[in-house]
């Protein structure tokens, strides 16, 4: 049986004041869930006020990029020594926004993937087909190849990872996959982390939904059998909605 993970990725949004405060909402109001990851992954500059006050709480802290090299001359960039220094436990990889607007390819993706993991940081590795792709009917092979480059080599390691299945086109667009639509390409990214890696790893690799994801969805899509949780971006940056989504995670 996987334990469902909700992780909300406040993408670049909160000053510290305001970001201690939506952590110490969700803190409070998830202190009774441990049947649940819940994340919370800020941006850099509050990544060390939030782990300090969700430190010996449930509530785990996550980043939402960072580089794969250790340490050097990448100006701008944030090491995965950096994150586990304070206190990160996953980090998100591969985002479409990272994707699309920083230019980030599978191969990229892949080269995180196997230093976050060198780090003890899970990563949660986004997937998910364009608009354009999926009305060409292209999903399946998209993210057929975006799961098998971006975990290319990882081998029975897949199962300490979490998988964000992501349709492009529902992200922030209000417009989420029905429930139908995602655990189809869920159960195809099971099948592809199958033939990777293995039964067992297959089915112990948290596969999450991100999307559009509100409280008045995200029960419906929580209960099919291979959506795992979810990834939540707009719905996170409010202690209310985002503590609604991490009930409907049972
Ligand atoms: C995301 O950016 O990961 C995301 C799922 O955003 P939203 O929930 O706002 O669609």
């Amino acid at each position: 049986m996987r334990k469902k993970i909700v992780a909300g990725n406040w993408k670049m949004n909160k000053t510290v004041g305001e970001a201690v405060e939506l952590a110490l909402a969700v803190r409070d109001g998830c202190s009774d869930r441990s049947d649940v990851d819940v994340v919370v992954c800020p941006p850099f500059t509050a990544l060390k006020p939030v782990s300090d006050v969700i430190a010996n709480s449930p509530l785990k802290l996550g980043a939402q990029n960072m580089h794969a090299e250790k340490s050097g001359a990448f100006t701008g960039e944030i090491s995965p020594a950096m994150l586990r220094d304070v206190y990160c436990h996953y980090v998100i990889l591969g985002h479409s926004e990272r994707r699309s607007l920083f230019g980030e390819t599978d191969a990229v993706v892949n080269r995180k993937v196997k230093a976050a993991l060198e780090h003890h940081l899970i990563p949660i590795v986004c997937v998910g087909e364009t608009l354009e792709q999926r009305e060409a009917g292209q999903t399946e092979t998209i993210v057929r190849s975006q799961v098998e480059d971006s975990l290319e080599g990882i081998g029975e390691a897949v199962a300490r990872l979490v998988i964000a299945y992501e349709p492009v086109w529902a992200i922030g667009t209000g417009r989420n996959a029905t429930p139908e639509q995602a655990q189809e390409v869920h159960h195809l990214i099971r099948e592809v982390v199958r033939a990777m890696c293995g039964a067992a790893a297959a089915q112990a690799v948290r596969i999450q939904y991100g999307g559009s994801v509100k409280p008045s969805n995200a029960r419906e899509l929580f209960a099919k059998p291979d959506i795992d949780g979810g990834l939540i971006g707009g719905a996170s940056l409010e202690a209310p909605s985002f503590l609604e989504i991490v009930r409907a995670a049972v």
